[in-house]
Order: C-alpha cells, then sequence, then structure tokens
C-alpha cells in the first residue's frame, strides 16, 4: 500500500494526556512557524474525555507551535509509522504565549529559579508501569525470572528511548505484580520534563507494538502498590557547577538545596494537587506502600516526600549529588509538576525558609489536595488567576464524574487512560 508519512505537534496539559494534531510530513516547513489549531477548551477535557465545566466555552483559538529541539522520529524496524512527533508550546495567534501553556508555565519557573538564586535545574525522572504483556505471579521482585518474563518489550523500549535521543539508564522489575520501572539520564531545564513525555510515550509505543500496554496509572489495585514517577533533581550554576551539594551539611545539602527543599515542604499540600492529580493518587500514598505519607525530606528512606539520595564516593560527589521528589505520578503532566515543585522551591530560596522539624500528612484526597492549592496564593499567583481556576475547575469535575464508583472501580477507570 501507498503511505504518505504524518508528524504530530503535540501538548501534555492538565490531565497529564499527551494530545496533538497531525498533518503531512512534507508540510513541516511552513507548521514549525504556524503549529497547528487548537482551542482553550481542549485542557478542560479531563482523563476521561469529559469536559464537564470549562471557563472558555466553544470560542477561541490558538496555535500548538512545534519546538524543534523536542523532534522525536523513531522507526520501529516493524510495519508500522514512525513514532515522529514535537511537543510544542500553546500560544495566541499573534505568537504570544497561552496562559495555560503547561510548557511556558515550567520555563517561567525556570527563570524565577535562575533570578532568585542564579541556578539552573537539572532532573531526571524515574517511572514505574504496569506491563499488560505478563502474567501475575509471586516472586516477581527484582527478580531476573520477571525481568526475563517481558521477554523483547525492555529491548525495543531501550532502542526506541536511544532513537528519540534519550539517555536509557536502567530497567528492571519492580516490586508489584507486573510492575516494572525504568529511569533515564539527567536534563536540564525544560528538557527534563520533554524527556519525561517522550519515555512514557515510547513506552507505551513499545508496548501497543507487542499487543499489551504500558499502564502509568498511580495505582491499579488498591490493595497493590502503586506507580510513582519520582523526579530526582539538583542545580547548577551558570559556570556550570553543581549547587546543590554542602560536604559541611549533615544531609550534605547547600542552603539554596535547603530552602528549596523547605519551599516545597511549606506548600507540599497544594503541590500534591498538580504532582498526585488523581483520585486515585492517594489511594497510593498509604502507609506500607514505599510512597510517602507525609510532607518530610529524609536521608535515603524511601517513605519520604523527599529523599537524599545517596551518592557512592568520588571525584565528582558534589556532581552526581540529587534529591528525589517521590509525590508525583503517572496521572501529572510532567510539565505542571516539575514547575510546581521548581515554583514552591522558589519560594523557599525568596523567603530564606528552613526545612521543619515535623512535617505535616499528606492531603488524603485529591479534594483536600485542591482545597489546599484554591488557598495556596503562592501557587496561584505562580499558576496565574486564569490557569489556577480552570486548573480546580477541571480536577473537580474529573472528581464529580467518578461519583458511586469504589477504589476498584475507581483504579480500573484510570487504568484505562494511564
Ligand atoms: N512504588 C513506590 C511508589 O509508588 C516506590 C517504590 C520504590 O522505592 O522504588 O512510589
Ligand atoms: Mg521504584
Amino acid at each position: 500500500m501507498h503511505r504518505e508519512p504524518i508528524v504530530m505537534v503535540c501538548t501534555c496539559e492538565m490531565a497529564g494526556r499527551v494530545r496533538g494534531k497531525g498533518f503531512p510530513a512534507r508540510e513541516l516547513p511552513g507548521r514549525m512557524h504556524k503549529g497547528v489549531g487548537w482551542v482553550p477548551t481542549n485542557a478542560m477535557i479531563n482523563a476521561f474525555s469529559m469536559i464537564p465545566a470549562t471557563p472558555f466555552g466553544t470560542g477561541g483559538d490558538l496555535i500548538l507551535v512545534p519546538d524543534p529541539a523536542t523532534e522525536v522520529e523513531v522507526d520501529f524496524g516493524d510495519e508500522g509509522a514512525k513514532e515522529h512527533f514535537f511537543l510544542g508550546d500553546l500560544r495566541h495567534l499573534d505568537g504570544t504565549p497561552w496562559a495555560l501553556c503547561p510548557r511556558e508555565f515550567l520555563r517561567r519557573a525556570l527563570a524565577a529559579l535562575k533570578e532568585a538564586a542564579g541556578i539552573s535545574l537539572v532532573a531526571a525522572f524515574e517511572h514505574e508501569f504496569t506491563y499488560t504483556g505478563v502474567a501475575e505471579g509471586p516472586g516477581n521482585p527484582y527478580s531476573l525470572e520477571a525481568f526475563r518474563r517481558q521477554g523483547v518489550f525492555a529491548e525495543v523500549f531501550t532502542a526506541a528511548l536511544r532513537a528519540a535521543g534519550l539517555e536509557p539508564d536502567s530497567f528492571m522489575a519492580e516490586y508489584g505484580g507486573r510492575q516494572y520501572e525504568f529511569t533515564i539520564g539527567p536534563a536540564e531545564g525544560i528538557r527534563a520534563a520533554d524527556q519525561a513525555v517522550v519515555a512514557r510515550e515510547m513506552a507505551r509505543a513499545a508496548a501497543q507494538r507487542m499487543g499489551h500496554r504500558a499502564i502509568f496509572a498511580p495505582i491499579l489495585d488498591p490493595n497493590g502498590v502503586g506507580n510513582g514517577v519520582h523526579i530526582h533533581f539538583s542545580f547548577k550554576g551558570a559556570d556550570g557547577a553543581p549547587l546543590m551539594h554542602d560536604a559541611a551539611d549533615p544531609m550534605g545539602l547547600s542552603t539554596v538545596a535547603r530552602q528549596f527543599i523547605a519551599g516545597i515542604l511549606a506548600h507540599q499540600p497544594a503541590l500534591c494537587a498538580l504532582t498526585a492529580p488523581s483520585t486515585v493518587s492517594y489511594i497510593r500514598l498509604r502507609p506500607n506502600r514505599w510512597a510517602p505519607t507525609k510532607a518530610d525530606l529524609q536521608q535515603q528512606d524511601r517513605a519520604a516526600a523527599l529523599r537524599v539520595c545517596p551518592v557512592l564516593p568520588g571525584p565528582d560527589v558534589a556532581r552526581r549529588f540529587n534529591v528525589e521528589y517521590r509525590v508525583a505520578d503517572g496521572a501529572a503532566s510532567p510539565y505542571l509538576a516539575l514547575a510546581a515543585v521548581v515554583w514552591a522551591g522558589v519560594d523557599g530560596i525568596r523567603r530564606g525558609l528552613a526545612i521543619p522539624a515535623e512535617g505535616p500528612a499528606l492531603p488524603a484526597s485529591l479534594e483536600a489536595a485542591l482545597a489546599a492549592l484554591e488557598g495556596d496564593a503562592v501557587l496561584r499567583a505562580a499558576m496565574g488567576d486564569e490557569h489556577h481556576h480552570a486548573y480546580l475547575m477541571h480536577k473537580r469535575g474529573e472528581i464529580a464524574g467518578l461519583a458511586g464508583l469504589d477504589e476498584a472501580a475507581q483504579c480500573a477507570r484510570y487504568a484505562e487512560t494511564y
């Protein structure tokens, strides 16, 4: 059959879904400037393809403009169409950024960090997921048997990551029944979030080619373990020098790192609304799941919200030293999650906050997290009123749509989407 290649331009908005529009690849040069048409209310399409409410109505036009630095062109070497897409920015027709553009929200956060402390953020995302191509078996955790059971998925996926320009770091069978995990090497600034988006799509694409799914939903079984997204981060100065480490500090943290972390902890309840944005995210965040239950910083403790990661001794300890934010999951847009964390950290730097001895409990539900976000003046100002208002409306509509479903049924709904 004759075929003509198609390219997509995508965004990853409040629902954390990668959505966009395609066009014939030969029109790419013109599309690099004019992008594809988009509608404000698209941001209100929730995880279940519903628009329970929208502040934008049916009107308005935007453009989704590809960022040339994000091009992904991956040939899986089969008969299937190439994965060829760009990530892009949502703009008004005159080219100015739209108030709800997720990449712009992150870009502004990174600029605020640079302005507040002269530093750049380096981040690496670690993703856990459920692979449907294997049977659930006892004795899975970290086992060679469970690794082997996934067949060639891991290798197809690794090749795809490499072809997409990412740096695969690790792949393993995790603790849960059909659960696996991978990590991508660190990247600076917005590229780290772009990579998180691309990596998950490569997992989905590889799984689909095997007739299966890679599911990134926060938890599939209310009695099981969850799929977390752990965001490792560190700082770099203008000269490239690592700025997160201070050997004199008991936890090895520099002053600016302590302030940044204190900002995250201060805003943690509200941050949850953006980094753990589904109703079932709060089933994952319960005790005994290796997931956080309170807003705390711990050294090498996997139940903490923020974990100071171990670094083997060596000449470049300061460069490898990093802290991990563990309160995120795969229902969150990596742009919104990373931006929210950075904005909270920037507030900690601006106010010179200290890390509290005891952190408060995390919100027990998405409703509670949204109430915290509603009352958080700093995050509201960072998002802008329009974005903040739309976000609350989006997520509250999603909660209302799940009324009457028990936890298992909600998990099943989210598993269909993510
Ligand atoms: N699955 C756990 C989570 O939901 C994390 C397990 C681990 O420490 O890697 O965050
Ligand atoms: Mg893990």
